[in-house]
């Protein structure tokens, strides 16, 4: 059977050149950075090219670059680490609705914690609006955290307009930017964001490395104990391979990106238009222009009515190996009705007959085609089953 992947946003295969530049931390390179003898300097050595690379792809310093296990903590550090170091200042942290768990549920511990949390709305693109933020921004407000680019409905956010209203009432602004990295240009002086999430494996990378961004001067607490590393700021040996990959990655990210964008939007908008021929009563979710500036390159969010998304995903993949997503990995295996689809004013019926596709650097027009065809078997046979398909009011 043919396999057809479109969930680069789930996570992507690993490029064979990041491969290629890691094995070699294994197998001779494998000395401990911390270790003064040559092994260990080696094996720095590769980690300082990594925060190099990294660095350059959002327009950092490498001292402002530390490595973490993944976007996740990342995320973890900056809100409780920075929560931690203020809390004599304030107790108020800002959010929205549709971040990614890992900001959610570390902010409902947070609450847990003393600290009281502001969720924005957002409009039904997905967009949040700046003057909400201005709005909800108190005195004991500590921090500000937007993602950058959605990871279900591929919402490029106003991240340089949401800093500066930060910045102007003095509070520190937080973008957890794992979506956007590789996909859309990042530049942290131009945006004025004070701390940034990343994560190697959504940019062909290997999984379990990330990194936060901190501009230089800005402090925030520990959140892992031990040893010095990461300038005493994330102990913990370094996950030397992992680094040296996501450092290849962010290199191959750097001088691909207009072919990346360029390659992703085409053919998403192309199987937009495809989909909507082949296949009736469906509608997309998240902005409607599929201008790459305001949207995910590779993200197509689709809702099929009278459908369930489940039944499409596992027909998909059993009878035509194809790998997509139902709202977003996280709440694939729960029966909730996706957070963000929730907050951008879309039905629960319809929310449960939604798909998220993801294309990539190895998607092919092919792919498409074939998933295309997959899609208007799928779609027919299921209204065929469901009794409520075409009537009216069934919403
Ligand atoms: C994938 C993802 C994360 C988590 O990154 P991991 O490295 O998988 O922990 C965080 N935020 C967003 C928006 C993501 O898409």
């Amino acid at each position: 059977m043919r396999k057809v992947y479109l969930d680069y946003s789930a996570t992507t295969p690993v490029k064979e050149e990041v491969v290629n530049a890691m094995i070699p931390y294994f197998t001779e390179a494998y000395g401990n950075p911390s270790s003064l003898y040559t092994a260990g300097l080696t094996a720095k050595d590769g980690v300082d090219k990594a925060r190099e690379q990294v660095a350059a792809l959002i327009n950092a310093k490498p001292s402002e670059i530390f490595f973490t296990s993944c976007g996740t903590e990342a995320d973890n550090w900056v809100l409780e680490g920075v929560a931690d170091k203020l809390k004599s200042k304030g107790n108020h942290i800002i959010t929205s609705k549709i971040e990614h768990h890992a900001i959610l549920h570390t902010c409902s511990y947070l609450e847990e914690h003393g600290f009281k949390v502001t969720y924005l709305d957002v409009d039904s693109e997905g967009f949040v609006n700046p003057a909400d933020l201005e709005a909800a921004i108190t005195a004991d407000t500590v921090l500000v955290s937007i993602m950058m680019v959605n990871n279900e409905i591929g919402t490029v956010e106003p991240i340089r307009e949401l800093a500066q209203i930060a910045a102007k009432h003095g509070v520190l602004f937080h973008t957890d930017a794992v979506q956007g990295l590789g996909n859309i240009p990042i530049d942290v002086q131009e945006l004025g964001v004070d701390f940034l999430s990343m994560s190697a494996h959504k940019i062909y990378g290997p999984k379990g490395t990330g990194a936060l961004y901190i501009k230089q001067g800005r402090r925030l607490s520990n959140y892992m104990h031990g040893g010095a590393q990461e300038k005493k700021h994330r102990a913990g040996t370094e996950n030397v391979a992992g680094i040296v990959g996501f450092g290849k990655a962010a290199e191959l990210a750097a001088a691909n990106l207009e072919n990346h964008r360029e390659h992703c939007t085409e053919l998403r908008n192309y199987f937009w238009e495809k989909l909507k021929e082949r296949v009736p009563d469906v509608s997309l979710n998240g902005p409607q222009d599929l201008a790459a500036d305001r949207r995910h390159p590779g993200n197509l969010n689709v809702s099929f009515d009278y459908i369930e998304a489940e039944s499409i995903l596992l027909m998909l993949d059993m009878k035509y190996g194809i790998s997509v997503s139902t709202g977003s990995a996280c709440s694939s295996k729960s029966l909730e009705p996706s957070h963000v689809l929730t907050a951008a004013g879309v039905s629960i019926v319809k929310s449960n007959g939604t798909v998220r596709f993801t294309v990539g650097d190895f998607t092919t027009k092919e792919d498409i085609d074939y998933v295309v065809d997959a899609m208007s078997t799928i779609a027919a046979k299921l209204r065929e089953l469901s009794p409520v398909a075409g009537m009216k009011g069934w919403e």
